[in-house]
């Protein structure tokens, strides 16, 4: 594989100065720009990702203003992202760097990944990228690459392997250009050597020396081990209205999606006996029920498969629900998985 890097380090520097993809994080670049991005385009779609990095950019110029920010306000702009904890992250990385190195990002491998949310990829992008300074920025899409081009069969999800083409990376990657090479595989990946399907090796650089596509092995390639299947959640969720009014609730302080706005739920899938049982508990009474929605949100590792009523009621019910009037709702992040449930609350 050390061959064959070497081999691509400056064609693949060649390549990029023609197609490299234009984004706003690269037309203006800074450690704190190409930080957020970077957290930003974990899980998501860069076309996704656009219009977020501009409202962030333009509500919290600066590190210093996201660690000074609501978290009411941050989790609003977040808000479809998903992952939530990113953002969480985000801002206690920027409080720690406001507090500790007084606003200015810190410019060693060491300090970066010890900040909340940067691992090892997100502390290479940002050395690289922004500081001039050549470290591996290793996600996915560059093991497949590499992978690829070395023809190399190992599992990639094995952290072994991993640390194998980062040592290579390393003493391979260029050295003048530190910022476009990592840039250049990360597009290479998104755009040429493609995931699933057939990677375009006609238009890529490597392929005159890609062991992979000498040896037809593309498709094979990656190797990757088996993954766990997902756990099935099944749970019930409330949509209930109350002199024009819906009831909302804040997920526990741990764990997924912590902290943020939810409408009320329990597990399970449950009737509408069962459901006026438990409102009953709360003191809450139905009055109507209005309509039976379903839904389904996918997590990384777990899947929530919901059913829900829209239900009118009345009674005090407990605390922990917020009655909510339209603008109020709009105002409020509520998490993707909640979709469903709040664009028909909004209609109601
Ligand atoms: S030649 Fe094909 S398989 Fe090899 S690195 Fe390029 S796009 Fe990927």
């Amino acid at each position: 594989m050390r061959e064959q890097l070497l081999a691509l380090r400056e064609p693949l520097l060649q390549w990029y100065d023609a197609h490299r993809r234009i984004l706003p994080w690269r037309e203006e670049v800074s450690p704190y720009r190409t930080w957020v991005s970077e957290i930003m385009l974990q899980q998501t779609r860069v076309a996704a990702v656009l219009p977020y990095f501009e409202r962030f950019m333009t509500a919290f110029p600066t590190v210093q203003a996201l660690a000074e920010a609501e978290e009411e306000k941050l989790m609003k702009l977040w808000e479809g992202l998903g992952y939530y904890s990113r953002a969480r992250n985000l801002q206690k990385a920027a409080k720690i760097i406001a507090a500790q190195y007084g606003g200015v990002f810190p410019g060693t491998y060491d300090e970066l990944i010890a900040l909340p949310g940067i691992g090892d990829y997100t502390a290479g992008a940002i050395l690289s990228i922004a500081c001039g300074i050549p470290t591996p920025a290793v996600d996915g899409n560059v093991l497949r690459i590499l992978a690829r081009l070395g023809g190399d069969e190992s599992d990639v999800t094995d952290a072994a392997v991993k640390k194998r083409y980062r040592a290579a990376l390393a003493e391979t990657m260029s050295r003048e250009r530190p910022d476009a090479y990592v840039q250049a595989l990360m597009d290479l990946g998104a755009t040429v050597c493609l995931p699933n399907g057939e990677p375009l090796c006609e238009e890529c650089p490597a392929k005159a020396f890609c062991a992979a596509r000498a040896a037809g092995k593309t498709a094979l390639l990656p190797v990757r081990a088996k993954k766990k299947a997902r756990r099935v959640e099944e749970m019930t969720v409330l949509l209930l209205y109350r002199q024009g009014k819906v009831a909302l609730r804040k997920r526990p302080a741990e764990g997924l999606l912590a902290s943020l706005w939810e409408f009320p739920n329990v597990p399970g899938k449950r009737s509408e006996e069962e459901t006026a049982a438990l409102l009953a508990e709360q003191g809450l009474q139905v009055r109507d029920w209005k309509k039976s929605l379903h839904a389904r949100h996918i997590f990384t590792h777990v899947e929530w498969q919901m059913q829900g009523y829209a239900l009118e009621v009345m009674g005090e019910g407990k605390d922990d629900l917020v009655w909510m009037d339209r603008e109020e709702l709009l105002a409020h992040a509520v998490p993707s998985a909640f979709e469903k449930f709040k664009k028909e609350a909004l209609e109601n």
